[in-house]
């Protein structure tokens, strides 16, 4: 018997394939701008400093001082950049922390964004935007913050290191496990969402043997745009939250965090949400938990928070700010079954 759902797609534009970058301008246009600020992080400033000259006059500058967790200052300082510019758009090209950008200048004043996507974090199709103010993230959902068009040219993730493609790849891979067993789940989210972790187990393993190999890296965009897609239309559970209380509270890496967490929220969820996870489980050789900690050992991922910078002592306090106002999850979030976990995933255990 089919469960009774309601399904809703955020609208997107996408440009997928080799050589696609080569149609920016032509995007520009398409939505109405004639001078965009492009923006990056510093090390991506070359990046930026040459789709400028790609762009020719439908260019107003470029602003590479994105940052991680998108701080409130940065975007004041690029706002003001980008009127001094009389910008009327951006490109972001990067990771989450430029798209972070791009969508914190659009929250405020409504400007059309592209995104040249180079990670796999799959920012670039949620409309979700965390921004950091006085040590404190807040993360909030709006139509205006989801951006026009995406570019996702696998020639420019060539270069993503191998150790940043596994973790960003397995972030990707976390947004499309708690969508199968979302609340809000359709058929349509639970199709790409096992799609995406499909694609991007292929990928990821490829990748770490042939860094270069352009299928491998077309395979892993594809998939990250999935995995992007149902984190954008169906809600959060419990492995986003304690990310987001890990990244937040006690500044852990974004992308390894999420990494190192799948496996056990995984685990943690398996029984409750033994249907959903069936068909993702089969691909992991039957175990939810186990089965995606055995594949991120096989790429050499990281797997114990410990080695991440967490300190032992910060667990009960983790486990806490973790219980507090929790997410929907399919098992119910007990703080001692938290705290175990969280013990377990510091110490880089295999979960059961
Ligand atoms: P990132 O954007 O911080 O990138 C990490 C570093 O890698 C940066 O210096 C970047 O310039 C560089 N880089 C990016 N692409 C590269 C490439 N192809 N080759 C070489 N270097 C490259 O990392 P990320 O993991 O993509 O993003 C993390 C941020 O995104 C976090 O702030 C997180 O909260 C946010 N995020 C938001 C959402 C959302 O839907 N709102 C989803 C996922 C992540």
């Amino acid at each position: 018997m089919m469960s009774s759902f309601i399904c809703m797609a955020n609208p997107a534009r996408i440009i997928f394939g080799p050589g696609c970058v080569a149609q920016l301008s032509a995007e520009v246009s398409r939505l109405g701008c004639k001078r965009v600020l492009v923006l990056a992080t510093p090390f991506q400033k070359p990046d930026a400093e040459q789709l400028k000259a790609q762009l020719g006059t439908l260019a107003a500058g470029v602003f590479a001082g994105a940052a991680m967790h998108t701080p409130v200052t940065v975007t004041e300082t690029a706002m003001a950049a980008f009127a001094a510019a009389g910008a009327d758009g951006v490109v972001s090209v990067g990771g989450g922390s430029t798209i972070g950008l791009g969508k914190a200048i659009a929250w405020r004043n409504d400007t059309p964004q592209i995104v040249v996507a180079t990670t796999y974090a799959s920012s670039e199709v949620t409309p979700i935007l965390g921004e950091t103010e006085g040590g404190l993230k807040t993360t909030r959902r709006d139509a205006r913050i989801l951006p026009e068009t995406v570019l996702y040219d696998p020639e420019l993730t060539v270069g993503l290191p191998v150790a940043m493609s596994i973790a960003s790849g397995l972030n990707a891979m976390a947004h499309a496990v708690e969508a199968l067993y979302a609340q809000d789940r359709n058929p349509i989210a639970s199709l790409q969402a096992l799609e995406g972790i499909k694609a991007l187990k292929t990928a990821l393993a490829r990748i770490v043997q042939a860094p270069a190999d352009l299928e491998a890296r077309s395979l892993a965009l594809y998939g990250s745009w999935l995995c992007g897609t149902v984190l954008g239309t169906v809600g959060m559970a419990l492995h986003h939250k304690l990310c987001h209380t890990l990244g937040g509270s006690f500044d852990l890496p974004h992308a390894e965090t999420h990494a190192v967490l799948l496996p056990h929220t995984a685990a943690y969820n398996a029984g409750a949400a033994a249907a959903a996870l069936a068909p993702m489980a089969a691909l992991f050789g039957g175990s939810a938990g186990g089965g995606l900690y055995d594949f991120a050992a096989s790429l050499g991922a990281p797997l114990a928070l410990r080695d991440l910078g967490l300190a032992e002592r910060d667990l009960g306090k983790a486990a806490d700010l973790a219980v507090q106002n929790p997410y929907w999850n399919p098992r119910p979030v007990e703080r001692g079954a938290v705290r175990a976990l969280l013990q377990n995933a510091w110490a880089g255990v295999r979960p059961e």
